[in-house]
């Protein structure tokens, strides 16, 4: 640390030493609040290097995965960066964490710090990040203020956002309609995305391609994609002819195999597992196919949520809709829903169609099993339950028969996609819809539904991180209201 360089209390000569006993004691909170605040000993900021700083918005607080400060803009020697701003106490823990190599931190736009290094950050692809040296713009009467951090990071957090307060004054119908329409924004979006793909691929591969990658989504997606491609629909319905057992087995030794997931194990595996994974391995092997092209699956998140279970869930799903072939079997389900599209118990009833869509037989080990090396759990589960059928719905089958039905001018067919889309369930709220809860001040709880959960990412999409400004500018309160009027 550079001594000379930290503040002194106008009013505490002498204090230079305190204010550096008390920083040894503080943890990033007090670095984090103090950028969340913006609260400096002068407004006229600098980077070690000397650079003018100007902060135009300090960025979201991320406390999740990735840097703790996104969608920031600042200004640095009058050029504006839009990004993330990452805090340490030491400048050397951007490589000890191992942030040089990882692509969530390649858009950091400044390095917060309280002790300086000999070593200044580099972003994966080597690009230098400027540095803004906390300790130089902090004094005593900083630290009063900031004397429960914790505290003042949970105030950060709290405030309603502007759009919020325009909610407020406007009342719950407003914001209703205005999530409703964001929603409706959002199923567009992603039903138009899906136009190009027509250009090279047939109705039953591309929905094919859209479930595989929502069924690995997120960790897995890619990998998932690439074995849907790998092995096309129309090849792998050859082998959905064969009787189930068969079938089973010649469709997840491939995907199995090419996935790396039959890896020769240190010690064999026991019992009827280790049976599987001898058979799918010979077969695998008489395949002669490589498994370089394919990128490696690191095994992440909840074991009942694993690749092994997924892809086996996926062949019950496929083998069950293939006498009648895949597209057919769909538009099947979405047909005798639109009997119900104005019943109240369409949702009822979608859930249970949908429910059996994607069952599991009763005889499938896998249903006990998390991976090969893993013992029987001592219970059984359905290996797709209704959390991912949703995420499929929201992100593959709605977005695809949307298109669908738009390349062919069926009205009907589109009014039944929206109709669900307002009665399916929401997916688990995560940490984006969380956010929007909150800053939307919601007075009443919003209806529990698809179109709901949508129309809040839509909204943080498109105003909380698209225009790197927070509440200050945002137009979305404008879209709430005008405060003028009732
Ligand atoms: S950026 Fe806009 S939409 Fe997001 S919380 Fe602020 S006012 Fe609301």
């Amino acid at each position: 640390m550079n001594r000379e360089k930290i503040g002194t209390d106008s009013s505490g000569v002498g204090r230079k030493e305190d204010l550096l006993a008390e920083l040894a004691g503080q943890r990033e909170a007090l670095i984090q609040a103090c950028w969340a605040h913006q609260i400096w000993s002068t407004p006229k900021l600098t980077t070690a290097g000397g650079q003018p700083v100007q902060v135009l918005f300090p960025g979201w607080l991320n406390r999740g995965e990735g840097p703790d400060f996104k969608d920031a803009r600042v200004l640095i020697g009058g050029d504006e960066h839009f990004g993330s701003v990452e805090i340490h106490m030491n400048e050397g823990d951007w490589y000890s964490h191992g942030h040089h190599e990882d692509a969530a931190y390649e858009n950091v736009v400044l390095h917060v710090v309280l002790h300086r290094s000999e070593r200044a950050a580099r972003a994966q692809a080597g690009r230098l990040i400027p540095v803004f040296h906390a300790a130089s713009f902090l004094t005593e009467r900083v630290l009063v203020v900031m004397r429960d951090p914790e505290e003042m990071l949970k105030r950060y957090e709290s405030l309603p956002g502007r759009c919020g307060l325009r909610a407020a004054l406007k009342g719950p119908e407003r914001i209703a309609s205005a999530i409703a329409h964001a929603a409706e924004v959002r199923a567009r979006g992603k039903a138009e995305r899906l136009f190009p793909l027509w250009d090279s691929a047939d109705d039953d591969q591309i929905l094919f391609r859209l479930i595989f990658q929502s069924m690995g989504y997120r960790p897995y997606a890619d990998s998932f994609v690439s074995i849907a491609q790998r092995f096309p629909l129309r090849e792998l319905a050859l082998l959905m002819d064969l009787e189930r057992s068969r079938a089973r087995d010649e469709v997840l030794s491939r995907w199995f195999g090419a996935l790396n997931l039959l890896k020769e194990p240190d010690t064999p595996y026991d019992g009827d597992a280790g049976e599987e994974y001898s058979r799918w391995s010979e077969l695998w092997q008489s395949l002669h196919l490589p498994v370089d092209d394919f990128p490696i699956l690191k095994r992440v998140g909840r074991p009942w949520n694993s690749p092994e279970r997924r892809l086996v869930g996926l062949f019950h799903h496929l083998y069950q809709m293939s006498p009648k072939g895949w597209l057919a079997s769909w538009l099947d389900i979405l047909y005798e829903l639109d009997g119900l599209r104005d019943e109240s118990h369409l949702r009822k009833a979608a859930l249970q169609a949908l429910e059996r869509a994607f069952s599991t037989p009763e005889d499938e080990p896998w249903r006990g099993r998390i991976s090969f090396r893993s013992p029987p759990a001592g219970k059984t589960a359905q290996l797709i339950g209704r959390g991912r059928i949703i995420i499929v719905m929201a992100n593959a089958v709605i977005p695809f028969f949307l298109a669908y039905a738009r390349r062919r001018g069926d009205k009907e067919l589109e009014k039944l996609l929206y109709r669900l889309f307002i009665v399916l369930p929401p997916e688990a709220p995560n940490s984006k819809t969380r956010f929007m809860e909150h800053r939307l001040l919601l007075t009443k709880p919003l209806p529990a539904t698809l179109r709901s959960q949508q129309g809040l990412l839509q909204i943080y999409q498109d105003f909380c991180t698209s225009f790197y400004e927070g509440c200050h500018a945002c137009h979305f309160p404008d879209l709430i209201g005008d405060p003028r009027t009732h």
